[in-house]
């Protein structure tokens, strides 16, 4: 067994496709030091720079000295602490719902939901690029699976069409894409499950904080708040700190904290995480600015790379990949920024379709002008030596 599976990383290897960890060491926001060299973050889902803000260190800190280093115990047993009411509250008046529950990461919040809403009997319809938690929890849930081609509501109808109307359906998808940086059709999506009698979940883990007139993501920003039944998000991504939420209507959320296996099996989260959480909320709510900056920078980074030549896909936010083909190129081409001191990553099969291995970058509000600037010089300078631009 051990020789077949040395065997195998031989293999990944061969593909340049074997993964490994980099040291980091945090230096200024938005520089890192990775592997001993200082390079500009283009790689972190830091989105507003909140991760390393003095008001959110300082109210994990407070919360940590009231109620210890650790939660004890999952939230069903004696695990509740005070800090989880006074966020939860926070969260559900930021998000105007009717009830949300706080789940230890946006991974067991994925796997968690879906398998506690559809089993054996029922159906569910994913768009093809949906995140690899989603996807888990439907393998994981044993319903009939179907995936539609991304984005595209005329398939998902057809599937919808043939599936028995008296069957549970749920239809589940990404508000943005984290591997591509687009947006999912919202409005097609609610229209269709209200004509098909389907619920509809989405993932705002890359919306939530940015989007929305106080941050509440893109159902908010659509105006869809009240039609999307489920509304699943992070604290790991914009809001700079750890965990997950889920809102709704209260008997989505009774039924989950009775049969959610990931919110049941497992130890609360730590008081530092959940203080900060609080903090967050209450900024990412204030701080409009942090979501303009970010808009600003994203759409000028789209705009000249396009400029440029580089094919950044159908990006519409602040995610933006650019999408080169072959994995050895594209490893290449990511060494070679990182010698020009840009920190981005590679995106391989199987997280994306085989080859269509791309640089995916994510920005931050906390990138100055001058830094985004200097950033597109070097991936320009890195582009025309390898030949991906003229
Ligand atoms: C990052 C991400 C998750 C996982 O969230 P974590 O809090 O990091 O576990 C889930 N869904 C999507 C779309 C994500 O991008």
């Amino acid at each position: 067994m051990k020789e077949q599976i040395q065997a195998e990383l031989r293999q990944l290897e061969e593909k340049t496709q074997k993964r490994v960890l980099k040291d980091i060491s945090f230096f200024d926001d938005p520089w890192i030091v990775m592997n001993g060299r200082k390079l500009l973050n283009l790689a972190s889902n830091n989105y507003l720079g909140l991760a390393s803000d003095e008001r959110l260190i300082e109210a994990g800190c407070k919360a940590m000295r009231t109620y210890g280093a650790s939660a004890t115990a999952s939230r069903l047993i004696v695990g509740n602490y005070e800090q989880y009411a006074r966020t939860e509250r926070a969260l559900i008046k930021w998000k105007q719902a009717e009830a949300a529950l706080i789940i230890n990461s946006g991974y067991t919040a994925n796997i968690g939901i879906i398998t506690a809403l559809i089993g054996q009997d029922d159906i569910v319809f994913s768009d093809w690029l949906n995140h690899a938690s989603i996807i888990d929890g439907i393998m994981l849930s044993r319903a009939e699976r179907h995936r539609y081609y991304h984005n595209d509501l005329n398939h998902l109808e057809s599937l919808l069409k043939k599936a028995p109307s008296h069957k549970r359906k749920l239809i589940v998808t990404d508000t943005i894409f984290s591997m591509d940086g687009d947006i999912a059709p919202l409005e097609g999506l609610v229209t269709l499950k209200k004509r098909y009698n389907a619920i509809l979940m989405v993932d705002e883990a890359h919306s939530s904080g940015i989007y929305g007139e106080q941050g509440e993501g893109l159902a908010h920003y659509f105006r869809l708040q009240n039609e999307i039944d489920i509304q699943m998000g992070t604290f790991s991504k914009a809001l700079g700190c750890f965990g997950a939420y889920v809102t709704g209507e209260q008997w989505l959320i009774d039924y989950l904290m009775n049969k959610m296996r990931s919110f049941i099996f497992t130890t609360a989260l730590p008081p530092a995480v959940l203080g900060s959480i609080e903090k967050a909320i209450e900024i990412v709510q204030t701080e409009q600015e942090r979501r303009e900056t970010l808009q600003t920078h994203s759409h000028y980074f789209r705009h000249e790379l396009k400029k440029l030549g580089f094919h950044i896909g159908e990006s519409t936010t602040h995610i933006v990949p650019i999408i080169i083909g072959p994995n050895d190129l594209t490893v290449r081409f990511s060494e070679r920024l990182q010698e020009h001191g840009i920190a981005a990553v590679v995106i391989r099969p199987p997280t994306v379709p085989e080859g269509t291995s791309r640089i995916r970058f994510s920005l931050t509000s906390s990138f100055s002008k001058a830094e985004l600037d200097w950033a597109l010089e070097q991936i320009a300078c890195v582009g025309k030596e390898m030949g991906i631009i003229p």
